[in-house]
Order: C-alpha cells, then sequence, then structure tokens
C-alpha cells in the first residue's frame, strides 16, 4: 500500500480504492474506476444502491463502511453532505470506518460539502495520519457516466498531484484550486451561478408564455442570444418543457449548496443579495416540493406562485 503522505509515487492502477456513497453520482463514478483497473471496494447503506452499482460495474458492492477503509490506498466519499461524511468516517465508534485504515489513507471527498465543515474535518484527521483532500465535481450524472467531470481539489499540492491519475479516471478536467476547502468553495459557489442562471430562464418563460410567446421558441432565441447559459441549453427543453424533471439532481442537494454558497459570503463578510435571494427561494421551494423533488421542478414552484396572494398576505 502506498503513503501518500510520503515520497510515494501517483495513485495508478491496480491500486484499491474505497468508495462510499453509490447514489446518482457514486455508482456511475465507481464504474469509472472500475473501468480504469482500479480494484475497487464500495459501499453504500442503502440495498438498492448496492445492487445497483453491481449491476452497472460487475463488482460485488462491500459489507460496510469499514470494508471499504481496509486495505485500500485511498477512501472516496459521494455522500450527500458533509456532516454525513464526517459521521461515516469519524462517527459513532472512536473512529468511525476510518478504524480500519492505515495511517497515511488518502481521504478524498468528493460530495458537495461545506468547506467549512471540510476544514474542520481536517482538525480530525491530521492527527490520525490521513490526508484529506476536497474534490467535488460538476456535469451532472451524464458527465459521471462518461468520465468527463470538472473536478475541482482543495489540499495539499503534492497529494493533489498524486491523486491526479485516479480524478482523472473520472474527470474531463482537474482544477486544484487551492488549500483545502477551496474545492468545496468553489463548488458551492458554481452551483450558485447555475442555480441563478436556471431561475432567470425560468422566469423569463413563465413571463414570456403569459405575455402569449411560444416557449420553444423563448429558448430557441435565448440560446442564440446573450441570454443563453447552461439551463437554456441543456435543462429546459429536456427537464422543463418535456414534462421530465429527471435530471438526476435533487432538490434538497441544490437547497443545501446555495445554502453553503451564501454562508461562505456570510462568513467572508461580503454581501451577496441576489445568493442571499436565491438561498431564500430555493428553500421555499424545497419546502413545498420536496427535497426529493428534481431541482429543475424549480420552474413548477415559480410557475405556480400567487404574487397577488403573496402581496395581500
Ligand atoms: P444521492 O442521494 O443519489 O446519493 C447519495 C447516496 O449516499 C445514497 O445512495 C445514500 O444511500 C448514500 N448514503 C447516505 N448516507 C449514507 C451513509 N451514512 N453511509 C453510506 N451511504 C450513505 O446523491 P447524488 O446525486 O449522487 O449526490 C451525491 C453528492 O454529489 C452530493 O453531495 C451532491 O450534492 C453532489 N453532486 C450531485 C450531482 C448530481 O447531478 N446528482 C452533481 C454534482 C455533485
Amino acid at each position: 500500500m502506498s503513503d501518500l503522505t510520503g515520497a510515494a509515487g501517483e495513485l495508478t492502477p491496480p491500486a484499491a480504492i474505497g468508495f462510499i456513497g453509490l447514489g446518482q453520482m457514486g455508482t456511475p463514478m465507481a464504474a469509472r474506476l472500475v473501468q480504469a483497473g482500479f480494484e475497487v471496494k464500495a459501499f453504500d447503506l442503502a440495498e438498492t444502491a448496492r445492487k445497483n452499482f453491481e449491476a452497472v460495474s460487475g463488482v460485488p458492492a462491500v459489507a460496510g463502511a469499514e470494508s471499504a477503509c481496509r486495505n485500500v490506498t485511498a477512501v472516496i466519499t459521494m455522500l450527500p453532505n458533509g456532516k454525513i461524511v464526517r459521521e461515516v468516517l469519524c462517527g459513532s465508534t472512536p473512529k468511525g470506518a476510518l478504524q480500519e485504515a492505515a495511517p497515511g489513507t488518502c481521504v478524498i471527498d468528493m460530495s458537495s460539502s461545506s468547506p467549512i465543515d471540510t476544514q474542520a474535518l481536517e482538525q480530525a484527521l491530521q492527527p490520525l495520519g490521513f490526508p484529506l483532500v476536497d474534490a467535488p465535481v460538476s456535469g451532472g450524472v451524464k458527465r459521471a457516466v462518461d468520465g468527463s467531470l470538472a473536478i475541482m481539489a482543495g489540499g495539499e499540492e503534492a497529494v493533489v498531484q498524486r491523486i491526479t491519475p485516479l480524478l482523472s479516471a473520472m474527470g474531463g478536467s482537474i482544477f486544484p484550486t487551492g488549500p483545502l476547502g477551496s474545492g468545496h468553495a468553489m463548488k458551492a459557489l458554481n452551483n450558485y451561478v447555475s442555480a441563478a442562471g436556471l431561475v432567470a430562464a425560468a422566469e423569463a418563460i413563465i413571463v414570456g408564455r403569459r405575455f402569449g410567446l411560444d416557449p420553444e421558441v423563448i429558448v430557441d432565441v435565448l440560446n442564440a442570444s446573450t441570454g443563453r447559459n447552461n439551463s437554456t441549453e441543456k435543462k429546459m427543453k429536456q427537464q422543463v418543457l418535456s414534462g421530465d424533471f429527471a435530471s438526476g439532481f435533487a432538490m434538497g442537494l441544490m437547497t443545501k449548496d446555495l445554502h453553503t454558497a451564501a454562508d461562505i459570503a456570510r462568513h467572508a463578510g461580503v454581501a451577496a443579495p441576489l445568493a442571499e435571494a436565491c438561498e431564500d427561494l430555493w428553500a421555499k421551494a424545497d419546502a413545498k416540493l420536496g427535497a426529493g423533488a428534481d431541482h429543475t421542478e424549480v420552474y413548477r414552484y415559480l410557475a405556480a406562485l400567487d404574487f397577488q396572494a403573496e402581496d395581500n398576505s
């Protein structure tokens, strides 16, 4: 087993990798590692997720998070948030699942966690000898499947460099973003910009529709004009106008990311009124439609708003 804190080389196949969290993103990402030749010890709390991973990758899942941490060079987490990451790795039992890992095992949190939680996790892991990197991703399920995710990696430069071959098996572009937590901060800010773009496009369609414009024409014009963004190109016709609302990214996860982005601004003492407005709007949509709704259903929330009723309340 190579020690990533020492002078060992890059992390390449057939190194053993633990992978915890086999949801919409984790399953295709872990399957990419299998295809690249890594020995993957993958676990999820949900049996359906484990079975799905087995069907997709052809590799049996392991029986617990502890097994995913035993005799591996690195452990990847792809979980809903940083609090769950910490609970799985360090919780309940004195050292959580990491009690099974050898010192020097690199912990890579690819979830969209709060950078504040990540920095706190570092305080717990450093004395135990586990280097930590935050390496969240962008691109959604489609790009997780084809291995072209954008990955933003925060942490000690030498460690990020050594795990780059592992990250490259899942991502098309790897961006070292600076110290620990910077990847998670960047990810939350990216999703703020993405969410704001989605809301702006949704509002334009709702308003334009009421005015009598054809929604298909609205999207075509936006995409040929300066209003174009990722949502106008990849979500409006495909998920919203089609009525599919099945992008694979849940409302609750986007709401969490917006809370993280606004929190970063508050911690930094920076005014970010649009980020706070988005945080508030998505929290209301989440409360109305449920955390499990698809994030593109924010369109349905906006379309159902009765501004007159709100004004009178
Ligand atoms: P998901 O809800 O589909 O998957 C999360 C998985 O974690 C579930 O299978 C769940 O059973 C498992 N899990 C929860 N608690 C656990 C525990 N204690 N031990 C083991 N497994 C546990 O979520 P997802 O869409 O795959 O997202 C995962 C992370 O990636 C989130 O942080 C999300 O914000 C981020 N992300 C998602 C997307 C996307 O398009 N879905 C894109 C980029 C980033």
